[in-house]
């Protein structure tokens, strides 16, 4: 144990993402380092060639070229979602013990340095400015949301108090599943919540959550409810994540019962979005379970008409995405303190 009564672990004993799947992710462009991961996303490297910004710019002015997104438990998750375009074949496992885990610090240091190997590999190339590759090796923002449950690494609070202590730090995005509610209260519990926390929605009703996410636990449906139950207690941003699957929840019948769900939950925002055919969900799904925006459209809006509390904020074309605003908890779109600079 250290002083902060955190268990400590050596070197030899941490949990390591498999060497052949840590082949296949660099073949992805991913850096690994122990049971983490972290990735340059299509719109960070966008965002070098002055070629457009990710949707969270445009929804909460974060700046794109110096997002970095990463898990601390890149190949560990409970769900097995039949939408999720990550790697899933290779979760292996229900659990992180603490023992087996790297300090938080260590996370951090090493998939910075792993991100700064995959930016270096941009200059050079007069397509990418070099203002914003020197702007992006400090990170201003943090997206704990890449592959895996990041809930389920057992420093997680370590992780993001660290994360706030430097310098550059302007925000803290968390997406979770929701199957960890005891890590929620954990972060509430010891001043570590993100400054913005996501829960993914995406089922209004039992049969279809057990359709869409595919849980391993047996109580997943009660892990979950009781994560959607914390949001309207917990002291920072709250989001939902609604990803529309056609055939699978985006029908007309499922809206009250979403709009009940938010009028409870009564989150800040509520982001909506199409599923995308991309990466390894390619093999679960078909292109047509995408929806048009104007199908994205027309759930939001008449999600928003039916909830009574939220209106239409904003929306993303090229995502595919409409957000949602709260007018009863009504909040800033913007991150606090957080200056525009793009
Ligand atoms: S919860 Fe997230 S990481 Fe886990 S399977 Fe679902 S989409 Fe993938």
């Amino acid at each position: 144990m250290s002083c902060s009564g955190e268990i400590q672990s050596s070197d030899d004993e941490l949990i390591q993402i498999k060497p052949k799947i840590v082949q296949q992710l660099k073949k992805a462009k991913y850096g690994v380092s122990d049971h983490s991961t972290v990735e340059l996303c299509h719109w960070t490297r966008k965002s070098f060639k002055n070629e457009g910004d990710c949707y969270k710019h445009k929804f909460y002015g974060i700046s794109t070229h110096r997002c970095m997104e990463f898990s601390p438990a890149g190949m560990h998750c409970e769900n097995r979602c039949v939408y999720c375009w990550r790697p899933m074949e290779f979760y292996d496992s229900m659990k992180m013990e603490p023992e087996n885990v790297a300090e938080s610090e260590q996370v951090v240091s090493k998939l910075m340095e792993e991100r700064r190997k995959l930016i270096m590999g941009h200059y050079g190339d007069s397509r990418y400015e070099k203002q914003k590759l020197d702007e992006s090796l400090l990170p201003a923002h943090y997206a704990i949301s890449l592959s895996g449950e990041p809930t389920m690494y057992p420093k997680l609070p370590n992780l993001i108090k660290y994360l706030k202590s430097l310098p550059e730090t302007k925000s803290i995005f968390l997406v979770t599943n929701g199957q960890e509610p005891d890590m929620l209260q954990k972060l509430k519990d010891e001043d570590a919540l993100p400054t913005q926390l996501y829960l993914s929605t995406n089922a209004a009703d039992y049969k279809s959550f057990l359709k869409i996410n595919r849980p391993r636990y047996e109580d997943s449906w009660e892990r979950w409810k009781t994560s959607l139950r914390m949001l309207s207690k917990l002291n920072t941003r709250t989001v939902l994540r609604i990803t529309l699957i056609r055939n699978y929840n985006d029908g007309d019948e499922m809206i009250p019962a979403f709009a009940s769900m938010l009028r409870n939950s009564s989150p800040n925002f509520v982001e909506i979005k199409s599923y995308m055919h991309i990466g390894r969900s390619t093999n679960r799904l078909e292109h047509d379970n995408m929806l048009d925006m104007d199908e994205v459209r027309h759930f939001a809006s008449k999600l928003s008409e039916q909830s009574e509390i939220f209106s239409v904020m904003d929306e993303s074309f090229i995502s595919k995405i409409v957000v949602l605003q709260n007018q009863e908890r009504f909040i800033d779109r913007l991150i606090p303190t957080y200056t525009q600079t793009n």
